[in-house]
């Protein structure tokens, strides 16, 4: 099972950059690359009782590592399948993670209403 890429120590809305995708060994866990592994743990998971401001800001903050950060995507994708409850991974926060999986499972049962009815064809 794959180990946080950064560590729960404290805890973020900036849209992701694209970064060049960088060569890497395919058989290392997508996390060896994670940018967070150095220097940026404490911005990605909330200290008790943080004022708003304050985590707004923190998670912003964040979202600018994630947003350089070449697993990005690997990362986000590991928080919404386990799914991660806290902090800001893949760029995205825990209650932004909560949406995209809301939409998911909104899709999901649209497109099986869809193959029930006949009006789409079952995959496979
Ligand atoms: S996307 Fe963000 S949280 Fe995920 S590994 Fe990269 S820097 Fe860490």
């Amino acid at each position: 099972m794959p180990q946080p890429p950064h560590q729960p120590l404290q805890v973020a809305a900036v849209r992701p950059q694209r970064v060049p995708v960088r060569e890497r060994d395919q058989d290392a866990p997508w996390h060896s690359d994670a940018v967070c592994r150095r220097d940026e743990a404490g911005l990605f998971f909330a200290p008790s009782k943080e004022p708003t401001a304050a985590r707004l800001s923190r998670e912003e903050a964040a979202k600018r590592v994630c947003a350089r950060c070449p697993v990005m995507i690997e990362c986000r994708e590991h928080a919404l399948v386990q799914p991660e409850p806290y902090g800001v991974w893949g760029g995205l926060t825990a209650a932004e993670r909560r949406v995209v999986l809301a939409r998911r499972r909104r899709r999901d049962l649209e497109l099986q209403k869809a193959r029930a009815t006949g009006r789409i064809a079952a995959a496979g």
